[in-house]
């Protein structure tokens, strides 16, 4: 059989910003404030990649701390929170009372001498970079994206890329619990401690968090630079590279041989041109053809390294750490101790390739640095977060069921907002404190409020 037609006239720079990028963000149903009537049909609520739905008995808005202990107190449990709906597991969907923090958004406070910021916690990381760099500040990480809400990326230890930068969770001083009686605890490295501990990662099963304070930086421009090379040579330099770079991560394609290299560092130098934003047509295009004609997928991985041409880019750290996402798809990823992260990729590649599974998406590999947060999968250990994707119009489940047993040997902690199989009893084993998390969620919520079924299989199974 002959391979199918090339994309016509392939751009080069647009598909390295699509295949780099993986697919971009354009949010879950979002839940906009009185969108829920007493007269409307069924409530429903689907999340960002389609993967999860739910069809809860409420729904609630709170635009005010008050308004959100009222919310609580009167709910039917089981109750969650949703920030941004960007979580691939069943973290949000309940039949009981989903609480969206929406409306709760903006910055609050900021400290210029101790460049902290306190935001509510339903704002959009997307809003924080602009509303910091007006303060002289700029987050000291992001993830790829930007429409999470910094409750929801604190709640699952949300991270970007870099051997000595923290998640989201591990750069929080300061956080407001609303907890299942509809009262707040203030919680710090000095008050509150344990709850502190406890909630900076809680996959919403502690409470709801109206605000945080999270440890920044003096505002910063980053250079970007993106190159495609072979996939030895692109594990090399993650391996001898990543002490040169303040961020530095690379996505493999298992079927094409070929990887994209990411590197990123502060520079003074200035901004160079905004480029457009791209579509995902030609993402979109390849994702599907390979889909359709599973023979075609070495073919069109090869590819990469043809319409990829290296790139350069300036710009504010928040312009240049996220990246547009449109192209859905779900994802599993887990944490390895960092020493072993890239033999684990290494075996994790290779299996695909074995196995012959039809999957388009790279793999994407990146360094966190340890934090104290009880349940974050870099609790007390540095991480290499290895992500694998599928994409959305094909089943997850024969890729997913392939690659998790790996992540197993290598002790690997799953992410909480994206999809695993894992229930309390193998938790314990990777979690040096899950159990001091369990006694800190029964203090605060003993009725299991907070506990959706999912939760349910994480904290009681
Ligand atoms: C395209 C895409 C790219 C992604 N890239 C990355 C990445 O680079 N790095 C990474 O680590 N992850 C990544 N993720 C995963 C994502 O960052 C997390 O799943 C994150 O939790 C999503 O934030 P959210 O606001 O959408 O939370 P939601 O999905 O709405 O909620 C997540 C959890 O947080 C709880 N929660 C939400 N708000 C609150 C609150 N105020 N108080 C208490 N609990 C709350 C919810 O109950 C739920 O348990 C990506 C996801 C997508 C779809």
């Amino acid at each position: 059989m002959s391979a199918p037609e090339e994309p016509s006239s392939p751009d080069r720079r647009r598909f390295l910003a699509l295949a780099g990028s993986l697919g971009v963000a354009a949010g879950g149903s979002l839940l906009l404030p009185g969108q829920a009537r007493a007269d409307s049909p069924p409530l429903e609520w689907q999340n960002w990649s389609g993967g999860q739905k739910a069809r809860p008995a409420n729904m609630a808005y709170p635009d005010s701390e008050e308004a959100l202990a009222t919310a609580i107190r009167s709910a039917t449990a089981p109750i969650r929170a949703v920030g941004g709906s960007h979580s691939f597991s069943p973290v949000v969907s309940t039949p009981g009372t989903i609480i969206s923090l929406e409306a709760l958004n903006g910055m609050v406070a900021h400290d210029p001498k101790a460049q902290t910021a306190t935001f509510r916690a339903g704002t959009r990381v997307a809003a924080t970079g602009p509303a910091l760099k007006a303060v002289g500040q700029g987050l000291l990480n992001e993830a790829d994206i930007n429409l999470q809400s910094l409750g929801g990326a604190i709640s699952t230890s949300t991270h970007g890329t870099g051997r000595l930068l923290k998640s989201y969770s591990g750069n929080v001083t300061h956080l407001r619990l609303f907890t299942a009686d509809g009262s707040a605890i203030d919680c710090s490295a000095d008050t509150n401690r344990d709850i502190f501990d406890a909630a900076r990662v809680a996959v919403g099963s502690l409470g709801i968090l109206s605000q945080v304070t999270l440890q920044n930086r003096t505002a910063y421009r980053l250079r970007e630079t993106v190159r495609v090379s072979d996939v030895q040579a692109a594990m090399a330099a993650m391996e001898a590279e990543r002490d040169r770079h303040r961020h530095i991560e690379i996505f493999v394609f298992p079927f094409g041989g070929k990887a994209i290299v990411k590197r990123m560092n502060i520079t003074t130098d200035a901004p160079t041109p905004v480029v457009p934003a791209d579509d995902n047509e030609l993402l979109d295009f390849a994702a599907d053809t390979a889909r359709k004609y599973p023979w075609t997928n070495a073919w069109v991985q090869r590819l990469v390294g043809m319409f990829i041409s290296d790139s350069e880019r300036v710009g504010d750290s928040f312009d240049v750490l996220a990246s547009p996402r449109t192209v859905a798809f779900n994802e599993m990823e887990y944490t390895v101790p960092a020493e072993r992260g890239l033999e684990c990729l290494e075996e994790v590649n290779s299996t695909i390739r074995r196995a012959g599974i039809n999957v388009f998406f790279p793999l994407e590999f990146r360094y966190t640095a340890a934090d104290d947060c009880w349940l974050s999968p870099f609790s007390e250990r540095p991480g290499a977060s290895i992500s694998v994707h599928q994409y959305h119009k094909q089943d997850y489940r024969p890729l997913f069921r392939l690659v998790e047993p790996i992540f197993w040997k290598y002790q690997g902690r799953p992410h909480w907002g994206k999809l695993h199989t894992l229930t309390a009893k193998n938790l314990r084993a990777v979690y040096p404190r899950f159990d001091d998390f369990l006694r800190v969620r029964r203090e605060l919520d003993p009725q299991g409020r907070f506990l959706n079924p999912h939760a349910r299989q994480l904290f009681l199974g």
